[in-house]
């Protein structure tokens, strides 16, 4: 670190030095901030979109998985054990919705069921120790939908569903209130570093920091580059899906999960908190860091897929499709180290269990700087409780279904979103949040608005006046308002 820096341009006060910058404001880098928010740091989160939660984070099969088919030894055995822990806990205080709705790794062939007592002994070396063997008249007992030809399964009665997009916003929403600044819309570009620290150049001027973590996700890569590093390379590994209409929840208790292969987890189907079933992920590797397209073979062999392990679904409606992007890597684990010469810390290479995981690499990560030198006093006050969220989940009460809530505040009862039924009331909070959302995509992440079978058809209209700061649905629509469902918000 002996460069000598360019003059840097007078700074907003929002980009005034800091004690540590974190780049990348996904599940992993928001974890990280909340992780060291508890330390008396001056702390910003830098990410290049206009939100929180917009990159992998907001797209993937939204499982709290155990780690029970990590390989094991592996550091992401080791975080993923943790943070589905932490994680399990975090989300019950903060108002996560989470299903414990167990998996059922079901074998369909003789070679497949012959794999069983492997995976079963690698979830044991994992340090799980509540899967277990089922027979095949066991698993057609608990999931009578599922396809015929199923020779056995493995049950993991801890594989649960998670909502991806409260997860980050929570994390996001504790460090903000612990005073940690974000700093969106600002694309790191480059570094300078000097023996005082970093300088990051972002699309909003300068940023100087002591530390950097690099949480970049898909550009973990790029920024490691620019600190010195260089070890390893992202290839984005494309992962389909489709979400069938509510419909089609009964179909299903548990996830159905497939025998993984070498490369991948696999196509599965599961129930989300939101109540639909979801089918897939696709694997593919592509070489375009930005393609979260989904493509028609991609879909046709998902459907294909899923006409086998649950024919029902052939006769459900699609409600939507999406793809997210692995940051897979040349290496099989977790890009995980900190250097306090460079004072630099890089959470890269989060591939496929960030999600569950996000904790227990934000503690480890705050751990390797805390021995790499960057002192960590107790912030006063810290640990503080984790955020009361809005709960968007469908197993729990929504305020449509409240009615004091409705009495004490009509809002909750004048309903925007017909579908997912999200009131004006949601809207409002979200809109006035601590983090609140920067396009009707974010409004959907944080209150469902728009997500439901019409995919925003009728609602867009309401739901943008609403971001615009104005009046929202047609006035007279309620909750209560015999056939609001078929009005239209003009
Ligand atoms: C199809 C699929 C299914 C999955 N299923 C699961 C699952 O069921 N359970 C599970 O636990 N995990 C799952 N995952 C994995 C999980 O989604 C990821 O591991 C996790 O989201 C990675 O989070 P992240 O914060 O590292 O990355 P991201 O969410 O991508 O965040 C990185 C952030 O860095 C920002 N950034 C990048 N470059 C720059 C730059 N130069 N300057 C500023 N900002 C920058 C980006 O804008 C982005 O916001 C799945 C992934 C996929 C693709």
């Amino acid at each position: 670190m002996t460069r000598s820096c360019p003059e840097p341009p007078p700074a907003g006060p929002e980009l005034a030095a800091a004690d540590v910058a974190i780049i990348g404001a996904g599940v992993v880098g928001t974890a990280i901030a909340r992780t060291l928010a508890r330390y008396a740091l001056d702390i910003v989160l830098v990410d290049a979109a206009p939100d929180v939660g917009t990159g992998t984070s907001k797209a993937n099969t939204a499982i709290l998985h155990t780690g029970f088919d990590a390989a094991p030894g592996s550091l992401e055995s080791r975080l993923l054990s943790r943070g589905s822990v932490l994680l399990r806990s975090y989300a019950a205080a903060a108002g996560i919705p989470v299903e414990r709705t167990g998996a059922l790794l079901v074998a369909w062939t003789p070679e497949q069921l012959a794999a069983l007592p492997g995976i079963e002994a690698k979830a044991r070396a994992n340090g799980y120790q509540a899967i277990r063997p089922v027979r095949a008249d066991e698993l057609y007992s608990s999931e009578p939908a599922l396809g015929p030809g199923a020779v056995g399964a493995l049950e993991i009665p801890d594989e649960s569903i998670i909502c991806p997009w409260t997860t980050p916003l929570a994390f996001a929403t504790e460090a903000v209130a612990a005073g940690v600044r974000l700093l969106l819309s600002a694309q790191v570009n480059g570094v300078c570093s000097a023996d005082g620290g970093h300088e990051l150049v972002t699309a909003r001027g300068l940023v100087r920091a002591r530390w950097v973590v690099n949480a970049a996700g898909l550009g973990s890569d790029a920024i490691d580059a620019m600190f010195g590093g260089g070890g390893f390379t992202i290839t984005p590994r494309r992962g389909e899906l489709i979400v069938f209409d509510k419909l089609a929840r009964p179909l299903l208790r548990s996830v159905l999960l497939p025998v993984p292969t070498a490369r991948t987890k696999g196509v599965l189907v599961a129930p989300t908190v939101y109540g639909n079933l979801l089918l897939g992920p696709t694997a593919q590797d592509v070489p375009d860091r930005a393609d979260v397209a989904t493509t028609e073979a991609g879909l046709r062999s998902l459907l294909a897929a899923g006409r086998r392990i649950l024919p029902g679904l052939a006769a459900e409606e699609v409600t939507a499709t999406y793809a997210g992007l692995r940051a897979a890597t040349e290496h099989a684990d977790y890009q995980v180290y900190a250097d306090g010469g460079r004072r630099y810390a890089c959470a890269g290479g989060i591939r496929s269990t960030g999600l569950s995981a996000s904790l227990g690499i934000a503690e480890h990560v705050a751990g390797l700087l805390g021995e790499a030198g960057l002192p960590l006093p107790p912030r006063p006050g810290y640990p503080a409780a984790p955020p009361a969220m809005p709960y968007i989940g469908e197993a729990g009460p929504r305020p449509y279904q409240d009615a004091g809530l409705i009495a004490a505040d009509p809002a909750y009862g004048e309903i925007v979103c017909h579908c997912e039924r999200v009131s004006r009331g949601e809207i409002r909070d979200a809109l006035a949040s601590p983090v609140p959302p920067a396009d009707p995509g974010g409004l959907a992440r944080r209150t469902r608005a728009g997500n439901g079978r019409c995919q925003g058809f009728y609602c867009a209209a309401a739901v943008s006046r609403l971001l615009a700061g104005g009046p929202g649905p047609a006035a007279g629509v309620s909750a209560e308002t015999p056939g609001a469902a078929e009005v239209r918000p003009r």
